[in-house]
């Protein structure tokens, strides 16, 4: 399969299996170039609000893939910015309210997607879904 962001980076899908297909020949193809592959799988991420600092939230990677650094605040609909995945986030073993609640996810075939991410999803992003729908913003990040 040709690679359409090769003439047209903002070429947009027209359905989620054709955003996977792109999305999976460029990995194959990346792959068979030993071009390295950002994996963040399991690792968490803060997102600080803008808006309202204390509006704080924690995220999980679960598939390898892109994230984007500025996220709709789902609790005031607000700009929130990434903190890059920090290393001292607190342990949720024993800070529960750190554990992540949101997770960022490739979606599977024939799952309902916002036509808006196709373009993101060929290109290995990921989308965001709620965990815990009881989730509350924790606080203020300390940094
Ligand atoms: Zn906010």
């Amino acid at each position: 399969m040709l690679d359409p962001f090769a003439t047209d980076p903002w070429y947009q899908p027209e359905s989620l299996d054709e955003a996977l297909d792109i999305y999976e020949a460029r990995e194959a193809r990346f792959q068979a170039q030993g071009e390295p592959r950002l994996d963040l799988r399991g690792r968490r991420n803060v997102y600080v609000c803008e808006d309202v600092p204390y509006h704080v939230f924690v995220t999980i990677d679960r598939d390898a893939g892109v994230t984007p650094f500025l996220k709709t605040c789902p609790f005031c609909g607000g700009t929130a910015q990434s903190r890059c995945y920090p290393r001292n986030i607190p342990d949720p073993e024993l800070h529960p309210e750190w554990a992540a609640r949101y997770e960022w996810y490739r979606p599977e075939r024939g799952e309902a997607v916002d036509p808006q991410l196709f373009n993101h999803i060929a290109k290995g992003g990921l989308i965001f879904r709620e965990i815990d729908p009881d989730a509350v913003s924790i606080g203020k990040w300390l940094q």
